[in-house]
C-alpha cells in the first residue's frame, strides 16, 4: 500500500503518496509557498519533476496555490474535478468556527486564479496508471467539484469535505451544506478507516457519527 507523507504549510495539509518509484501529490499549499514546498519535497528525497500527477481535492487557493508554479517550472500535470474548473461560488458558513474560518481564508480564496487542469477528475476514476491503487470519490458540498482520494485499504484523503480543527467534523464552510451532508452520508456507507483532512490531524471516520445531523460539534 502507498505511504502517505503529510506536508503541512500553515493550516493546510498536502499529502505525498509514494509507492515503489511512484509519487503523486494531493494538494499543493497556498500561494507563496513555492520554495517551502520544493524544500519539503527535497527533504523527502524527491525532485518536483518526479511527481507524476498533482491531484487537487478542490480549487480553493489554499490547496492549489502553487499548482501553476509546479506545472510551469517542473512539468507537473494538474488534475481537478470538472465542476471546480470555474470561478469559486459563494461560500456559506455554519457556527462560529465557520465564520472565523471564512474570515481567515477570504484573502487567499479571493485571490484565486481559475485553474485549467491537464486532466479532469470524476467519480470512480482510478489512479492505478500512476502506480497508486486508489480511486476518486466525488464529495460535493464544500465546493461542487470537491473530491476525495480513497485508497484500497480504506484510507481516505478528503480535502475540505471533512475537517479536524478542534474535532473531526463536516466542513464549516461550504457552497452547499445539504450536498456536503449527503457526501458524508455516502462516506459513512463506504469501507473507510482513517481520514486525512486538508486541515487538522488524521482521524477515524467513526469519530464523525455525531456530526451527521445538525447537532453541535463537541470540542475535545
Ligand atoms: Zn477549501
Amino acid at each position: 500500500m502507498p505511504r502517505i507523507v503529510a506536508l503541512r504549510f500553515g493550516q493546510v495539509n498536502c499529502y505525498l503518496l509514494r509507492k515503489g518509484g511512484h509519487s503523486l501529490l494531493v494538494d499543493c499549499a497556498p500561494p507563496g509557498y513555492e520554495r517551502r514546498l520544493v524544500r519539503a519535497l527535497h527533504s523527502e528525497g524527491l525532485a518536483p519533476e518526479a511527481i507524476e500527477l498533482l491531484v487537487l481535492t478542490h480549487a480553493h487557493a489554499d490547496h492549489s496555490g502553487t499548482a501553476e508554479y509546479l506545472r510551469q517550472h517542473h512539468g507537473v500535470p494538474i488534475a481537478l474535478h470538472f465542476e471546480d474548473v470555474t470561478k469559486p461560488r459563494p461560500l456559506r458558513t455554519r457556527g462560529i468556527a465557520g465564520q472565523m474560518l471564512l474570515t481567515a481564508s477570504k484573502a487567499v480564496i479571493g485571490a484565486q486564479q481559475r485553474i485549467e487542469p491537464d486532466y479532469t477528475l470524476e467519480d470512480g476514476l482510478r489512479l492505478d496508471i500512476y502506480g497508486i491503487p486508489a480511486e476518486i470519490v466525488h464529495l460535493p458540498g464544500h465546493t461542487a467539484g470537491s473530491v476525495g482520494l480513497l485508497l484500497e485499504d480504506g484510507r481516505l484523503l478528503c480535502g475540505d469535505a471533512l475537517m479536524n480543527f478542534k474535532a473531526p467534523s463536516l466542513c464549516h464552510i461550504a457552497e452547499d451544506f445539504d450536498a456536503a451532508r449527503a457526501s458524508l452520508e455516502r462516506l459513512m456507507g463506504m469501507d473507510i478507516t482513517t481520514v486525512y483532512p486538508g486541515h487538522g490531524r488524521p482521524f477515524a471516520l467513526s469519530a464523525l457519527l455525531h456530526d451527521r445531523t445538525e447537532q453541535p460539534v463537541p470540542t475535545v
